[in-house]
């Protein structure tokens, strides 16, 4: 018989969002027609732009003829878009080559799949509060964990220290879920830290649109050094309304190797056999976003979430509780007040305010004590919950 692998036996079970729609569907219950104002979410609520919506028109039509038709293309991505995504790099001073750039279904299967590049006994570090699926990968392929608690002392944004031993480093920044980004100089130490051990830095660039400040990085190839040590792996998930579309690009550069071997090369050997690419009509829609006209709609959409993130903001200054986030990430990180759990300050907003956000424990041991709200809610309903949070506190 075979044997299953025995490391998803190691997976917490998804307790956590059940629990979450659990009690607000109790509520709902128990309180018919009440209105719940949804803060947690992750998901966009925006619908695609107009460049990308006609381009995804335009591509179906080439389908439907002999003369434009396309049956399968490269597993890395067609040309069109590989170097629609180059020439962005480049506006942004960033020299990457279209052969080091990887289209993608999206960053959460990359994240998953990159893995394969690295020996299962190698030690993942996972700087916590994080992404869940972080952890969740590295189990299920079996490899060590090393989780580096962060916390409000260093604005949750901690720095190597010379005893982490780390393989391959996740680093996520803009942040989900605390909202905080790593400025330049932080970044810096991480990858100064990664090439002298020789680990590799998975960077995860999904929030990279949010960001405002000049000195927070948008790609970390803008960091010297970090094409001998780091893979970013992005998305246009929340940059252009793909959740349920799907697509997104890994940079992996030529002068990436480990033990003597080229990361870029074996990727490219992995795409050839893992996948047949994704799909044409979808890599024509994401073009368009690269387009002046797609770049000048998508920043339109931003400025929706982050007119909802100033609402939150401006609540959360009012009530004076300490928070992180919101300027350069679509999520805003607060302590619960009066040294509350998570759980309980969530039923505290539910019941008084019939807010919905996020515990922080769900996102880490550290993110106890922590809560989570997402921009990504209509303007009506984050105005309205705004309006709630600074009454109750
Ligand atoms: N990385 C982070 C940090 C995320 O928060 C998410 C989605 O919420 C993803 C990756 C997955 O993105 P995608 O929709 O491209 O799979």
């Amino acid at each position: 018989m075979i044997e299953p692998n025995r490391h998803y036996t190691e997976l917490q079970d998804s307790y956590f969002f059940l629990e979450l729609s659990r009690r607000s569907e109790e509520y709902l219950t128990a309180h018919p027609g009440a209105h719940i104002y949804k803060l947690g979410i992750g998901d966009v609520s925006q619908p695609l732009c107009p460049a990308v919506i006609a381009a995804l028109h335009e591509a179906v039509d080439d389908q439907s003829t002999m003369e434009h038709f396309h049956g399968y293309l490269l597993e890395s991505g067609t040309q069109f878009l590989r170097e629609a995504i180059a020439q962005h790099y480049a506006r942004r001073g960033v020299t990457v080559a279209e052969d080091e750039v990887f289209i993608s279904s999206g960053a959460g299967d990359e994240l998953g799949e990159i893995l394969d590049l690295f020996d299962p006994v190698s030690r993942a570090l996972v700087i916590e509060p994080a992404y869940p699926a972080y952890v969740d990968t590295n189990i299920m392929s079996g490899r060590e964990i090393v989780h580096l608690p962060a916390g409000r002392d260093c604005g949750f944004l901690p720095l190597p220290d010379g005893d982490l031993d780390a393989d391959l480093i996740y680093i996520c920044s803009p942040n989900n879920p605390t909202g905080a980004a790593f400025p330049r100089e932080k970044l810096q130490a991480w990858v100064d830290f990664a090439n002298r051990r020789g680990a590799v830095i998975l960077f995860d660039a999904a929030y990279e649109a949010f960001i405002e400040d000049a000195d927070v990085p948008h790609s970390i190839f803008e960091i010297p050094g970090a094409e001998t040590c780091a893979i970013e792996i992005c998305s246009l998930s929340k940059t252009a309304g793909f959740t349920g579309t799907r697509l997104g690009y890994t940079v992996l550069p030529k002068a990436l190797k480990r033990g003597g071997m080229s990361l870029n090369a074996m990727w490219m050997r992995n795409r050839t056999t893992r996948t047949n690419g994704v799909s044409y009509i979808l890599q024509k829609g994401a073009a368009a976003v690269f387009t002046p006209e797609g770049q000048r709609q998508i920043r339109e959409q931003i400025a929706v979430y982050k007119h909802n993130a100033k609402t939150l903001m401006a609540a959360l200054d009012k009530t004076g509780l300490w928070y992180c986030g919101g300027r350069n990430a679509p999520y805003l990180w607060m302590q619960c007040p009066d040294g509350m759990d998570s759980w309980s300050f969530f039923d505290l907003l539910l019941e008084k305010a019939q807010i919905v956000g996020t515990p922080g424990v769900g996102f880490g041991a550290c993110g106890e004590g922590y809560f989570r709200f997402t921009i990504f809610g209509s303007p009506d309903d984050t105005q309205e919950a705004a309006k709630r949070l600074a009454e109750l506190f």
